[in-house]
């Protein structure tokens, strides 16, 4: 089945429902939406575009990104989206690894990629004269089996060069019902915000808001901006959206500072990084208990384990499994393996998952899929221990473990009680390495205010909490943490800056 099939249809039995928004400003119905990457799809099909291949994305978050998804797939290609931030030769090398035939460009990065010498046939989607489609959509979504890629979700990057994971559309329409039944129950009143890039996990979850007929929002600003977001979500309402740990926290204060309570916001739907039990129980109390966790990777997108609203207990009565990433998706198994064995629950080890939405291997690298998927299983990377009643808690990843004086020493663990000080904004622990214990841990902080004792204040809270080997033995003050496209801290260009 095409995914597209799924615009085609909701248009047929809602046309005239609102679905896209730029901002408060309905743009779009379903129909005018279905309409449109029909015609689109149609245009690439007319200029060469035949039947599996590539068409990259490389534009910022705005409707005609959605539009564009869709008219893609309507075309019979194959969707792959970049990282609007991305510089235009990071792009470039992006576009020439996955073969994509065409790129489609708003004009300023249009503009940016043409002075790179891409090699693809770059077009700007806002000077293609399309002809407008009213009513139906004239042709249906080309016929797909099951396996047929759909998008290439090139990895973020945080280590290396990325990866380009292959998602077939039965991948994605297994992600979007196990959205439905373990995420978020969409219904067509709702609306999904994409305040986080569309490149990335974000533009995934427009999948089931197609399917459920419910509204699109894509802000002005097209990024994250928190007051936008609040404003947003008590003028539409209903509102669900992604957002990164750190985006969780910067709406947090853009509440306080704005005394709001999130009025009009549904479900936060947080991931794609450690969120910490500090941030989470303040943006609870702030924004209400409306949040669910995710964790997932783009080689098994958005869909491995959830930690539901329930699961986040009230304000007053936080549930037991706060800290944990919750249990498995429906639609995916997992395990822990140590040296590719399965250990029973309480072990920590490699987290596995085997399932629907589980990639079909890496983009031309047949070594790293070979080194990443295996018997169908998927090895993540990620360290973690399946507790009580199946709830996985994650510590890191294994390359950010430290090993000091022969004990392993899970940063995130040291991290969460650092964040208990009121100075402390941000941090990030890792380890650097030492002539006598191999490594010895770090803190790199990111705090409020002068005090000089504020060391010493942070090295107590850790002998209060844990064991005195786990003490970061230096601390550094920088004025902000090195950060990824996607917010997440980039503990290796940490340890460069600090080595
Ligand atoms: P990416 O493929 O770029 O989305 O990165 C996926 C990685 O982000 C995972 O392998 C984890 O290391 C991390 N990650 C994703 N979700 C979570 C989460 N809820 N908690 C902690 N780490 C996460």
């Amino acid at each position: 089945m095409n995914i597209a099939s799924w615009l085609y249809r909701t248009a047929h039995r809602l046309p005239e429902r609102e679905a896209l928004f730029h901002g408060e400003k309905a743009i779009e119905t379903y129909d005018g939406f279905a309409s449109r990457a029909a015609c689109l799809g149609q245009a690439l099909r007319d200029r060469g575009l035949r039947s599996g291949e590539s068409v990259a994305i490389f534009m910022g978050n705005r409707p005609d990104y959605l539009i564009s998804l869709f008219a893609i797939w309507w075309g019979g290609g194959v969707c792959v989206p970049i990282n609007a931030k991305l510089h235009p030769k990071e792009a470039a090398w992006i576009i020439a690894h996955s073969g994509s035939r065409f790129v489609l460009c708003d004009t300023e990065h249009a503009a940016d990629l043409r002075n790179v010498e891409a090699t693809s046939r770059i077009l700007d989607i806002t000077e293609m004269s399309l002809t407008p489609v009213v009513g139906e959509p004239s042709t249906l979504p080309e016929s797909k089996g099951q396996d047929d890629l759909a998008w290439v979700f090139y990895t973020s990057g945080t280590t290396g060069t990325p990866k380009g994971a292959m998602l077939s559309h039965g991948n994605l329409v297994a992600m979007s019902l196990s959205y439905l039944a373990d995420v978020d129950d969409l219904r067509p009143l709702d609306c999904m915000l994409y305040a986080a890039p569309l490149s990335h996990g974000a533009g995934l979850y427009c999948l089931p808001a197609v399917l459920r007929g419910a509204r699109h929002c894509i802000p002005f600003s097209g990024g994250f901006d928190g007051a936008e977001v609040l404003a947003l979500a008590r003028k539409l309402d209903h509102v669900s959206l992604f957002a990164a740990p750190t985006m969780v926290r910067r709406l947090t204060d853009a509440a306080l500072q704005q005394r709001q309570s999130g009025e009009g916001l549904k479900t936060v739907i947080y991931g794609g990084g450690p969120m910490y039990q500090a941030d989470l129980l303040r943006a609870m109390q702030v924004l209400g208990p409306k949040f669910t966790q995710i964790y997932g990777q783009g080689e098994s997108p958005m869909t491995i384990t959830v930690l539901s609203i329930p699961d986040h207990g009230s304000i007053d009565l936080p549930g037991p499994h706060i800290g944990t990433v919750g249990r498995p998706h429906s639609v995916v198994d997992i395990r822990i393996t140590r040296d590719g064995r399965p250990v029973p629950p309480g072990i920590s080890g490699e987290v596995e998952v085997r399932g629907a939405t589980v990639m079909q291997g890496y983009l031309n690298d047949p070594a790293a899929t070979g080194r990443s998927l295996r018997d169908g299983w998927l090895m993540t990377g990620d360290i973690g221990t399946i507790g009580a009643e199946g709830y996985l808690t994650l510590a890191d990843r294994s390359k950010d473990v430290i090993i000091s004086g022969g004990s392993n020493i899970y940063p995130r663990e040291v991290e969460e009680v650092l964040l208990n000080h009121p100075a402390i904004h941000e941090v990030s622990v890792i380890g650097l390495p030492d002539p006598e214990w191999g490594e010895i841990v770090m803190a790199a902080i990111v705090a409020t205010g002068d005090n000089p004792r504020l060391e010493d204040e942070l090295d107590r809270l850790c002998c209060d909490a844990i064991a005195r080997f786990k003490r970061p033995k230096r601390y550094v003050r920088l004025p902000e943490l090195p950060k990824n496209y996607y917010g997440k801290i980039l503990k290796t260009e940490l340890r460069r800056m600090l080595t």
